[in-house]
C-alpha cells in the first residue's frame, strides 16, 4: 500500500495528526497568524522564510476546518477571471512543494476535465477559455470524440469538455500538516486549542491579539480564521460579507481506475487518488444552515441565490438554536472564538445521490461504496472571490480570507503574498482585485461561476 493510501484524507486522521511542537503562548511575536489552515500554515512558513518571528494561534487543531475537509483539487481551470493569476502562480509552486517542505504533499499533475452535457456548458467554457487566453494558455476544448477517448469508463454522452493537462491534484490534510511542520521547523511557535477573541488596537494601529490563554503582542496580524474571519473583522469597523455554506463530501472504496484528471460534470466533482479510492461531491449543491449571522450576511447573496436557486437548501434546525443558544451563554467578547469543535453533518441523502450519479457514469464503478462521508464549511463571498489586501483602514493587519471553495489550490501563492505584504511591499497585480473595501464600497462584481 503507498504512503497516500494510508495518509488519512479525512478529519478523523487529520486529528490524529497533530504538530507536534505545542509551544506556549508567547508574549510577543513579529506577526500573529490567526488560523492553522493551509492559508494560516503557508502564510505562517513564508513569514517565517522572510525572518518576521511568528506565533499562529488555532482555535481548534491545525487543518480540523475546510483546509482538511475539501476535495482536493489544484486547478487554473475555469477560475473567475480575476484570480486565475493568483492560481496561474500557486500552480507553478505545487509541483517544487514538497522538496521545499520536505514531506509529501501528495501532488500529481493529473490534470482537470469539465464535461459540458449541454450547448450551454459547451458554449460557456469555449467562452472562458477565449477571454483568459492571454492569462494562462493551458488549457483547450475537447471534441466528443476526445473526451470520450480521455475518460474510457464514460457512459454518458457529453457535447465535449474543458481540459487543463498542467492542473492537478494534492492530499488536503497532507499539504496543509506539511506547511505546519515546516513553518514549526522554520521557529513558528503554532498554539492550538487557542482561540482569539479579538485582534486589539492602540495609538491607530494593530497591537496585538488577545486570546483565551492570554494576550500577544504583535504590530501586524493575519487574519486567516476561514468561516469565523467576519467575527474577527466586525468588531474593527471593516465589513465582510460571509455566508458559510455546508457542503458534503464522501470517500469510495478503491474503483478501478475512472477518471485520471480531477473530474467536473453531470452534478458531481470526483478525484481519483493514488490508490483508486475516490473523493465524490455534489457540485454546485449545498446546504446553507440559517443563523443569525446567515440571515444577516442574506442581502448581499440575495441575486446569486435566485438566480441559481436549485444549488442551495436552506435548512432550519439545530445550528440556529445552538447560535441563539452561544448568543445567549457566550459573553460577547468571546463569540469569535466560539463554537470549538463544531459537529458538521454530512449530508446523508445528497451522499448517497452523489454515489448514485456516479455509478450511473462510468463504467466499472457499480460496485461503489462509500467509505466515510464528512462535511465542511465554506467561507463564501457574494462574488466568490477571496480578500487578500492589507486594508489601509486598519494599519497592521492583513487579511487572507473568504476564498469561497477555491482556496486549497491557491493556499502556497497565498502564502507567500501574505509574506510580501507583511514586508510593507505593494500589493502584486495578481491580488490587486481581491481588495476588502469592495464589500463596503459595494463594487464587487457578479459571481463568474455559481456560488
Ligand atoms: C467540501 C469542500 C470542498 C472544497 N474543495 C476544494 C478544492 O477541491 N480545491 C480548492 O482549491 N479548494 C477547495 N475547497 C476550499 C478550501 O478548502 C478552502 O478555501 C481553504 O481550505 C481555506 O483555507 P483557510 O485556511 O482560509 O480556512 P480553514 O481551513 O477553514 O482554516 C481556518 C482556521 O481558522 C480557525 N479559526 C477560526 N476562528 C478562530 C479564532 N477566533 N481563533 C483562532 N482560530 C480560529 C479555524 O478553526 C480553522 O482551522 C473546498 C472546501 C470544502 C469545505
Amino acid at each position: 500500500m503507498s504512503l497516500l493510501s494510508l495518509s488519512g484524507h479525512v478529519p478523523d486522521d487529520v486529528l490524529a495528526q497533530l504538530v507536534p511542537t505545542r509551544a506556549a503562548l508567547p508574549r510577543r511575536a513579529d506577526v500573529v497568524v490567526i488560523g492553522g489552515g493551509i492559508v494560516g500554515c503557508a502564510s505562517a512558513y513564508y513569514l517565517a522564510a522572510a525572518g518576521f518571528s511568528v506565533a499562529l494561534v488555532e482555535r481548534d487543531t491545525v487543518s480540523s476546518q475546510q483546509s482538511g475537509r475539501n476535495w482536493g483539487f489544484v486547478r487554473t481551470q475555469y477560475r473567475d477571471p480575476l484570480e486565475l493569476p493568483l492560481a496561474v502562480e500557486a500552480l507553478s509552486i505545487w509541483p517544487e512543494l514538497e522538496r521545499e517542505l520536505g514531506e509529501a504533499v501528495g501532488w500529481r499533475r493529473t490534470g482537470c476535465v469539465f464535461v459540458a452535457e449541454t450547448e450551454a456548458e459547451h458554449a460557456a467554457f469555449a467562452r472562458w477559455r477565449d477571454t483568459t487566453r492571454e492569462i494562462s494558455s493551458e488549457a483547450r476544448m475537447l471534441s466528443r470524440q476526445e473526451t470520450e477517448e480521455l475518460l474510457p469508463p464514460l457512459s454518458k454522452p457529453v457535447k465535449g469538455a474543458l481540459f487543463t493537462a498542467s492542473d492537478g491534484q494534492a492530499e488536503p490534510a497532507l499539504a496543509t500538516m506539511a506547511f505546519a511542520r515546516a513553518a514549526t521547523r522554520a521557529g513558528v511557535r503554532i498554539i492550538e486549542d487557542c482561540g482569539v477573541f479579538a485582534i486589539e488596537r492602540s495609538a491607530g494601529r494593530v497591537s496585538g491579539v488577545l486570546t483565551e490563554h492570554g494576550r500577544i503582542e504583535a504590530n501586524l496580524v493575519v487574519c486567516a480564521a476561514g468561516a469565523q474571519s467576519h467575527r474577527l473583522l466586525a468588531p474593527l469597523g471593516l465589513t465582510l460579507p460571509q455566508q458559510n455554506v455546508r457542503s458534503t463530501v464522501s470517500l469510495t472504496a478503491p474503483l478501478p481506475p475512472l477518471s485520471e484528471p480531477c473530474f467536473c460534470g453531470y452534478g458531481i466533482g470526483l478525484r481519483q487518488r493514488a490508490d483508486g479510492s475516490c473523493i465524490i461531491a455534489a457540485d454546485s449543491c449545498s446546504d446553507i444552515d440559517l443563523t443569525l449571522d446567515s440571515m444577516r450576511a442574506m442581502r448581499f447573496f440575495l441575486p446569486e441565490f435566485l438566480r441559481h436557486r436549485s444549488g442551495f437548501s436552506l435548512r432550519l434546525g439545530r445550528p440556529l438554536l445552538d447560535d441563539l443558544h452561544e448568543r445567549l451563554a457566550v459573553p460577547k467578547p468571546e463569540r469569535a472564538a466560539a463554537g470549538r469543535r463544531p459537529r458538521i453533518p454530512a449530508n446523508r441523502d445528497r451522499a448517497e445521490r452523489t454515489g448514485e450519479v456516479v455509478r450511473g457514469l462510468f463504467a466499472g464503478s457499480t460496485g461503489l461504496a462509500i467509505v466515510k462521508s464528512w462535511a465542511g464549511y465554506i467561507d463564501v463571498l457574494p462574488d466568490a472571490l477571496p480578500v487578500l489586501d492589507a486594508p489601509g483602514a486598519v494599519s497592521g493587519l492583513i487579511v487572507a480570507t473568504g476564498f469561497s471553495g477555491h482556496g486549497f489550490g491557491l493556499g502556497p501563492a497565498v502564502g507567500r503574498h501574505v509574506a510580501h505584504l507583511a514586508k510593507g511591499e505593494p500589493a502584486d497585480h495578481a491580488i490587486a482585485p481581491l481588495k476588502l473595501e469592495r464589500f463596503a464600497r459595494g463594487t464587487y462584481a457578479r459571481a463568474h461561476a455559481p456560488l
